[in-house]
């Protein structure tokens, strides 16, 4: 349900020029009508990315993305279609109601003015002298003023209700301030202001977590170096995080995405650490495309995003420690579930046999041109990853069932990567690299035989017909997680050029194209599919708007709300690109007219050619079904009648009398 009127949507669309709104992302070049660019959604080295600025949609080529202006907002950001509203509204300068509409809305926009108000105190305090320490810290860490505030980093004073009373002065209500985890409540006692509510984060260095759009969600925050212990057996925790909110979901968001989404989009990679410090560090001294789960490991959610935004690359820095490593190992497994490649980085010592480096230090050691020559000449596969990772706490391999349980560790793994290539040359590696390790060729490629051939007959299992399959074996597969929503791929769907004339026509030509062509052609004439499903929601609309109703409005299409596919479709239709009339010479002689040069022309040239494609599938239907009859000395005279009749018809198509039919 939007929260903002629908009148305000369109106000913001009509001011957000597509062709503007892109070269923010793509250099675009003019070519004819449209612009071309280099698709900023999948990797490519001549333009196949579109933008029509009189229809105000985009379409790649390449990767059959397209859509409006908000969908490209919403893509390239990683953002839904509220927040690619709220952020073209911004450029735009349009006031939106705040978080506007509807009871729920409005308690949304609550809990984040008071999120922003924290984090606006915070910062404050860096220049009172309540932030004193804090600043001090920030500096002997070596983080620049630059990053302090492109991050929003503060300070929470040493005190039990300084944000509490600030909060509550400025108009936030103490239950508010609650549900977002900044303060709680206390029953007498001593640390609580006159409402009996105190500070969660006190004396402490606080990192702001934003969405990719830059609202405060919550915060991570870090003890100062001379915290006091306090004087009972009181000991802080070294971090403090916000908790799960209403409006902070930990597994959805990642530190850093706003100020990394840019250049992660740039470079494909996204470099993942375990700390919020790491994130700023480097960030500061120029890795830019680096990001941190909130002390877990990556969800499926936030490796979506990163795929969304055209990640194919993580890499994850290995934190020296066991609990490190066992969390970017489980990253791993989603990277690979999610079709995104997992790479792995280990930061060596200064000097050897001295401490493993945190990337905070190494990257203060050796600076950006040492980062990017280690990066470059020492990411390891997920295999190498892997097993340096395993060698790093245990001997796997010294007893034969360590060697086999690890094996079989890899090889699950192998055999869960989606792309057939990479699967087969992650195979050969693994081969390698494990009998180069001693471990017995033969028993390695048993272990991953046995994998591939699982994977191989479950795969045969699915495209096979009901009636072959094999009685389903037991375990039974694990229940498809309800978390999944990616459909299995689409059925090939043979678009005609002839049918992708006649949406663009109906769609641009108004109401008298619509009947023009729905009158003389069958909805069943249209190849199933998105094709179909198109021109049956072009018929809904028409009869939905009656006689003297405007033109078909495309921007349910390209919103997507018939489907993605029909969107990607009608995108498609709508772009210049379609070389028609190249595809249309040499098909049964009949010339089209020139482009829109005469839109009603056209339109009957393309229903033709259309309508002679259906009856030339009928008559090689009925040509077929009469050889298997005869070979079976069966009749034929009605399928020959039939053809007959068929050729009767395509002599009067051509002749163009289907103009007249039914009238
Ligand atoms: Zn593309």
């Amino acid at each position: 349900m939007p929260a903002i009127p629908d009148a305000t949507i369109d106000e913001v669309r009509a001011a957000s020029d597509l062709v503007d709104v892109v070269s923010d992302r793509v250099r675009l070049k003019k070519q004819g009508k449209n612009y071309m660019g280099l698709c900023p959604f999948h990797n490519e080295k001549s333009p196949s990315f579109s933008v029509d600025a009189a229809q105000n949609l985009y379409y790649c080529f390449g990767c059959r993305r397209g859509g409006d202006v908000f969908k490209f907002v919403e893509e390239v950001e990683g953002v839904g279609f509220l927040d690619a509203v709220r952020l073209l509204a911004d450029r735009a300068g349009i006031a939106l109601p705040e978080e506007g509409g509807g009871e729920e809305a409005d308690r949304r926009g609550t809990l984040l003015a008071a999120l922003r108000f924290a984090a606006g105190f915070y910062f404050d305090q860096l220049k009172q002298p309540a932030g004193e320490r804090a600043v001090a810290y920030l500096k002997e860490r070596g983080f620049t003023k630059e990053a302090v505030v492109a991050f929003g980093i503060g300070a929470a004073p040493d005190s039990w209700d300084a944000l509490a009373t600030a909060a509550e002065t400025a108009g936030f209500k103490p239950d508010v301030l609650e549900a977002v985890g900044l303060v709680k409540s206390r029953q007498g006692g001593e640390g609580r202001n006159p409402s009996g509510h105190y500070d969660v984060f006190r004396d402490r260095l606080m990192f702001p977590i934003l969405s990719p759009i830059g609202k405060v969600l919550g915060f991570g925050g870090r003890i100062l170096p001379d915290t006091k212990t306090g004087s009972d057996d009181y000991t802080p925790a070294k971090y403090v995080n916000s908790p799960e909110t209403e409006v902070y979901h930990k597994g959805r968001v990642l530190y850093g995405m706003k100020q990394a989404k840019r250049a992660i989009r740039t470079e494909r990679e996204a470099i993942i650490v375990e700390g919020y410090a790491d994130v700023v560090s480097l960030w500061q001294e120029g890795v830019r495309n680096v990001v941190a789960a909130s002390g877990t490991a990556l969800t499926r959610d936030q490796v979506r995003s990163l795929a969304k935004i055209g990640v194919e690359r993580l890499t994850f820095v290995l934190d020296p420690d066991e609990a490190g490593v066992n969390a970017a190992l489980k990253g791993v497994d989603v990277a690979l579930q999610e079709g995104v490649s997992p790479y792995g980085l280990i930061l060596p010592p200064k000097e050897e046999g001295g401490a493993a480096r945190d990337p905070d230090v190494f990257i203060q050691d050796e600076g950006l041109p040492g980062w990017k020559s280690h990066l470059s000449e020492n990411r390891l596969n997920f295999i190498e990853m892997i097993l340096r990772a395993q060698k790093l706490f245990t001997d796997q391999y010294s007893t034969p069932e360590g060697t086999s349980r690890a094996v079989q560790y890899l090889a699950d793994r192998v055999a869960s990567i989606q792309d057939e290539v990479a699967a087969e040359s992650y195979y050969r590696f693994l081969t390698l690299e494990l009998s180069e390790m001693g471990v017995d060729e033969v028993v390695v490629r048993n272990q991953i035989g046995k994998e591939y051939n699982k994977r191989f007959a479950s795969r045969s299992a699915v495209t096979s017909r009901p009636s072959e399959q094999a009685p389903p074996r037991r375990p039974a597969p694990p229940p498809p997680d309800p978390d999944e929503d990616a459909a299995p791929p689409p059925p090939v769907v043979t678009v005609r050029p002839e049918e992708m004339a006649l949406l663009r026509l109906m769609l641009t030509h108004g109401t008298a194209m619509v009947e023009h062509v729905l009158t003389r052609m069958g909805v069943d004439e249209f190849t199933e599919g998105p094709p179909r499903q198109a021109v049956e929601a072009i018929l809904a609309q028409f009869e939905a708007g009656g006689a003297g109703a405007p033109a078909v409005d495309p921007a349910p299409f390209v919103r997507g709300e018939y489907g993605d596919a029909v969107r990607g479709l009608v995108a498609e239709s709508l772009s210049e690109r379609n070389p028609l009339s190249e595809n249309w010479k040499g098909k049964v002689g009949v010339a089209p007219k020139g482009r829109d040069d005469d839109p009603f022309a056209s339109a009957t040239s393309a229903m033709r050619l259309l309508k002679l494609d259906r009856v030339q599938e009928a008559i090689e239907r009925a040509m077929r079904e009469m050889q298997v009859r005869e070979r079976g000395g069966e009749p034929i005279d009605d399928l020959q009648q039939t053809v007959n009749d068929l050729n009767e018809l395509r002599r009067q198509i051509e002749r163009d009398e289907f103009l007249t039919w039914g009238e």
